[in-house]
This record gives structure tokens, sequence and C-alpha cells, in this order.
């Protein structure tokens, strides 16, 4: 079906009370994956491309998104294409001509002052082209000029009070908030600050997006999800499935040289961890 926009999944989630999950497009399997994966769940899914991944491809967003927005095209299930992590404005703006509907600009490690006015150049921008625009706020620093801490390090939380301000000041779609995950977790250990999801879903009017969602338990998540996160980004997870069904394929098969051999079960291994992570997305009740 044609690609679904990251407004429109993310809107329809939040009236639902239920969460959409956004995973990571490293190499064309990942793509594939998470459309089989969404098929298999019968749900939309977000296939999100990181800045870094696009480094990884040499600094070219081109190939790895027109390549994403294929599969995705290709599937029967909902899907949409959003570029996550962009810290340069070059690359923000190179999304617009690579069919991106959404993006996440993050500005989160500029003090706050800058970190506003940056990103409310890029909400500007990005309403301009109909792009939907996400941001980051971890925790202010304490004195004038202090660097914000990053949302990801241990032990950060979002302020309400300076998350709604945040959004007010820079008129963002949606705000990833530090709420207790981090990324690049490879155990499900975290453990979520409900109560606070629920105090920012009340102070900040736009839908909350949750990062690092790999590390976090499936019951930590439907909680959060009950608790208002909407947009759930899952990355480690993919990747740890991929790289352990190799890893066991080649332990097994020392002679194998064709990539097909190991890179399907790989995708497969991809596909159900998706397929897992959407299942817990359903409505509560
Ligand atoms: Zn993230």
């Amino acid at each position: 079906m044609p690609l679904v926009s990251t407004a429109e999944l993310v809107s329809t989630a939040a009236a639902e009370h239920r969460g959409v999950a956004a995973f990571n497009v490293i190499t064309l399997e990942h793509a594939e994956a998470i459309a089989a994966g969404a098929e298999q769940a019968g749900t939309p899914a977000i296939l999100q491309i990181s800045e870094n991944a696009v480094r990884f491809h040499g600094g070219g967003l081109l190939a790895i998104a027109a390549a994403a927005a294929a599969v995705a095209r290709a599937s029967s299930a909902p899907l949409a294409l959003h570029l996550d992590h962009v810290v340069s404005t070059g690359l923000l703006y190179a999304a617009a001509d690579a069919g991106f509907g959404s993006a996440m600009f993050d500005a989160s490690k500029l003090p706050y002052e800058e970190n506003v006015r940056a990103t409310a150049d890029a909400v500007r921008w990005g309403h301009e082209r109909g792009i939907w625009i996400e941001a980051e706020l971890g925790r202010v620093g304490g004195k004038e000029g202090e660097a914000p801490l990053d949302a990801h390090a241990p032990g950060v939380r979002t302020d309400p009070a300076e998350a709604a301000a945040y959004a007010a000041a820079t008129g963002v779609d949606a705000l990833a908030v530090a709420v207790g995950s981090a990324h690049a977790m490879t155990e499900r250990t975290a453990a979520l600050d409900h109560a606070l999801i629920a105090r920012l879903r009340d102070a900040v009017p736009v839908p909350l997006v949750l990062h690092g969602s790999s590390g976090v338990p499936d019951d930590e998540i439907r909680a959060a999800v009950a608790a208002g996160m909407v947009k759930i980004h899952v990355g480690t997870a993919l990747n740890s499935a991929f790289t352990g069904a190799v890893r066991s394929f080649l332990a097994n098969g020392p002679g194998v040289v064709d990539p097909r051999k190991y890179l399907a079960p790989a995708r497969d291994a991809m596909a159900a961890t998706v397929a897992g992570f959407l299942g817990l997305l359903r409505p509560a009740g």
C-alpha cells in the first residue's frame, strides 16, 4: 500500500490510547523484516533511518531511504518512513526529497536556549513542507550556559514543566522524554517511571516518545503505553536478533560463503522480534 505518514499513525494511536512502534533500519534486511513483522502482527509500524545509519551508508541518504520506501510500499501493512536523531540540518533538509514524512531533530546536546531556537527553526522548515517534527528533551542544565544532560544518560528524567514550556516554545509535533530507558541496551532490564510518564502526558500537549525501548521489558512497555507513551522506538533488539542468528548459523556452518544462507534466518529473527513488540501495543483491555 502507499506510504502512510508518521503524523497519521501517531495521532490515531494517541486517540486510541495505544502505541505505535518505530524500528531502526540499517540494512535492506531490516526494512524487509519490519514489513514482515508488521504483516504478521496485523498492525502499522514506522521504519526509521537514523543519522548514524546514513553515516554507515557513506553519508548517502537516498539509496537506503529509497529501498526502505519501496519495501514499505510493497507491504500490505501500513508503514511510514521517519528520519531519526538528525543533528545535521543538511541531512534534515535532504529528508524532504527522500520520501520522509517525519523527522526527529535532535538538538538535545545544545544549551537550552540554542536548542529551542534550532528546534523551532526545524519545526518551521518542516511544517512549510508538511513534515512532522519530533524533538527530545532530557534535563536542562542547572546553571547558566551549562550543557543539558543527555536524555539517555542513566538517571536523567525530563521535568514536566520544562517539557511543556519546550513544546510550546518550539511547536514540535511530538516529544521524546527521559523516563528511565537508555539507548543500546542488550538486556531488557529497564524500569520506567510510570508516574512521571502520566505527569508528562498531562503537562505536554503533544504525543510522547519513548526512545531506547529495546531494554524495556514487555510489561513495562505495556504500562508505559497505558500511562501515555505513544511512539515506541526499538533498534537494538533487532540487531541482537540479527546478529544472534548470524552467529549461531556461522558457528554451525563454518564453510558457508553465500550471505543469503545466514541473512535469511537473521531477517526471520528480526521479523519475529518486530512482531513481538507490535503485539504489545494493542489497546489495553
Ligand atoms: Zn533514540
